[in-house]
């Protein structure tokens, strides 16, 4: 692959900026120094930029605890984004599906195109578990009704599961991901959601990750997603 890309991908700026410190020769490889953006180097090489040897690494995978006013996005001329807490430079990594501005909870961060293709595919069922807190009172045949498709107006949402916890807090385990969808459900049969938080995403789950806070995927976790 070209220099250029190679550093960039690592985080090093862009195009653009990556080529002007090739330029300036702050780039070695095996002990010369390369002026060229498009010198070919091969993923294994090791490139040193200032002297700091930089290695490439095709994938990167971050599960964050999302806390409230956050958005999940790369970029918002408003809001602070969830990039804020990924602890990389590198600029291609983005959210896999989304979560609401006042949602908490597990989102998963990565740069892998088919990895988030197959996740967020409908026909791969991912099921994604929420903890609810609600007002108004559930119908008493509420695990019933979410375990039967529901009528939201502008799609039906597939049979989900929902574990009552409390007059007001439960766990819905749903395998879609439609705007609000949730909170939708929720409205449908006459309650109000007023937190939400996603607890586990397929076979990852939240555990001990504090809110705010990111951590890098393990080998076997990422196994596990594919
Ligand atoms: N459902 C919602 O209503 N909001 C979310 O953020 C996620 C699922």
């Amino acid at each position: 692959m070209r220099l250029d890309k190679f550093l960039s991908h690592m985080g090093y700026g862009t195009r653009n900026e990556v080529k002007n410190i090739i330029k300036n020769g702050w780039v070695t490889i095996e002990g010369k120094t390369i002026k060229k953006a498009d010198h070919q180097v091969k993923e294994d090489q090791i490139v040193y930029v200032d002297n700091t040897p930089v290695s490439y690494i095709q994938y990167e995978y971050y599960i964050l605890n999302k806390p409230a006013g956050y958005v999940s996005a790369t970029e918002d001329n408003v809001h602070p984004t969830i990039m804020e807490l990924i602890p990389s430079i590198r600029k291609d990594l983005y959210p896999v599906g989304r979560l609401d501005i006042d949602t908490e909870g597990l989102l998963l961060v990565c740069n892998d195109g088919q990895l988030t293709h197959d996740l967020l595919s409908p026909k791969k069922h991912v099921q994604k578990k929420y903890y609810v807190e609600f007002e108004g009172t559930l119908p008493e045949n509420a695990v019933e009704i979410f375990n039967q498709p529901m009528d939201l107006d502008d799609f039906i949402a597939k049979p989900s599961t929902l574990e009552i916890l409390d007059t007001n807090k439960a766990y819905l385990t749903i395998s879609e991901g439609k705007f609000h969808q949730v909170k939708r459900m929720f409205q449908k049969v006459g309650c109000e959601v007023t937190y939400l938080q996603r607890v586990s995403f397929g076979p990852l789950e939240l555990k001990n990750l504090e809110i705010g806070q990111a951590r890098v995927l393990s080998p076997d976790e990422i196994e596990c997603l594919k």
